[in-house]
Order: structure tokens, then C-alpha cells, then sequence
């Protein structure tokens, strides 16, 4: 049987929650003090779609973001990308169009979700969800929120970047 892997790119400022959402995604954890680096390149998880196997590789960035020192590497052959900011962070959503940048000159376009993390921080929210929607549209992305502490949306945004994949 024919099984797909698809490495996939998760993006972002650093403190959005992106080695939590891989650690939640892979491992169905979720701890306040995440260490900064997972130890390994990716993260994986094998889900069905419509009968196929697929192999999800989700690679962290081990806080190289922080210093702007994301290689090639990381980037290299990635079929789908997740763009993600903080409900609680007005910089890391102002940050998404570079970030959109970046992916997209290392890798052109590919399949490509932004992901409004930590919904359950509303109380604190620092971005309009009217304006989500426009950046979102303006970067021709879909646009979900999640909470990866509360596990909301988080295997929606992969099994929707798999789909997309497939039907490419
Ligand atoms: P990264 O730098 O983007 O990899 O972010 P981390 O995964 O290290 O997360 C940064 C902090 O945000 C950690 O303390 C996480 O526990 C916390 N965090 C991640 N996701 C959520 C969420 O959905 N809600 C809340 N309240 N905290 C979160
Ligand atoms: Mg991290």
C-alpha cells in the first residue's frame, strides 16, 4: 500500500505555542514549561484520509526563530506550512506577512493555514478578529483558531493541511 509523507513547516514567533501545538499533535501532551528544543528534528503522526495513510512530519524550530537563524534546511522539500501567532502577542500577528515571506522564498507556495493559537486567553486578546480575517485573506490563507492547552482545533489544522495536500 502507498503511504504519503508530508513534511510539514510550523512557523511563528517564538512563545505563539509551536512546539507545543508538535507535542500536543504527536505526543497528546501539554506542559507550561516546554523545553525549547524537542531533541529531534520532527515530530510525527500517521492519520487516515479517505482511506490513505498519510505520515505527518512536523518539524519544530528549536527557537532558532528568535534569532532569525532558521535554516535552509528546515525549510527544505516542506509540502505545507502552519503560520501561527498568540491571541495574547499584537507582534507575532504583525509578524505573520514576513513570516509568509519567508516560507514562500525558501519553498514557493504551498499549502498554507494560519493558526490563531491560545483562544483561551480571550480575555486578553490583543487582536481584532475582523483584522485575522483580512491578513488572513490578504495572505490567501485559511485562517483557524486554536488552543493547543485546551486541545481545540489543533488535529483540524493538520488533517485540513493533509487534505489540501492530497487533492494538489
Ligand atoms: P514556541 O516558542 O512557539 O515553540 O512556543 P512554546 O510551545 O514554547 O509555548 C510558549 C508558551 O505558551 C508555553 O508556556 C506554553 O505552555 C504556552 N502555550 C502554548 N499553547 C498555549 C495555549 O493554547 N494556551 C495557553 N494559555 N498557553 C499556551
Ligand atoms: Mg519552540
Amino acid at each position: 500500500e502507498l503511504e504519503v509523507a508530508l513534511k510539514v513547516v510550523i512557523v511563528g514567533d517564538g512563545g505563539v505555542g509551536k512546539s507545543s501545538m508538535i507535542q500536543r499533535y504527536c505526543r497528546g501532551t501539554f506542559t507550561r514549561d516546554y523545553k525549547k528544543t524537542i531533541g529531534v528534528d520532527f515530530l510525527e503522526r500517521q492519520i487516515e484520509i479517505d482511506g490513505e495513510e498519510v505520515r505527518l512530519m512536523l518539524w519544530d524550530t528549536a527557537g532558532q526563530e528568535e534569532f532569525d537563524a532558521i535554516t535552509k534546511a528546515y525549510y527544505r522539500g516542506a509540502h505545507a506550512c502552519v503560520l501561527a501567532f498568540s491571541t495574547t502577542d499584537r507582534d507575532s500577528f504583525l509578524a505573520l506577512h514576513s513570516w509568509k515571506l519567508k516560507v514562500e522564498n525558501e519553498c514557493g507556495e504551498i499549502p498554507t493555514i494560519i493558526v490563531q493559537n491560545k483562544i483561551d486567553l480571550m480575555d486578553q486578546c490583543v487582536v481584532g478578529p475582523d483584522e485575522a480575517e483580512l491578513v488572513a485573506r490578504a495572505l490567501g490563507c485559511r485562517l483557524m483558531r486554536a488552543s493547543v492547552k485546551e486541545d481545540v482545533n489543533v488535529s483540524a489544522v493538520f488533517r485540513a493541511l493533509a487534505t489540501r495536500c492530497l487533492a494538489d
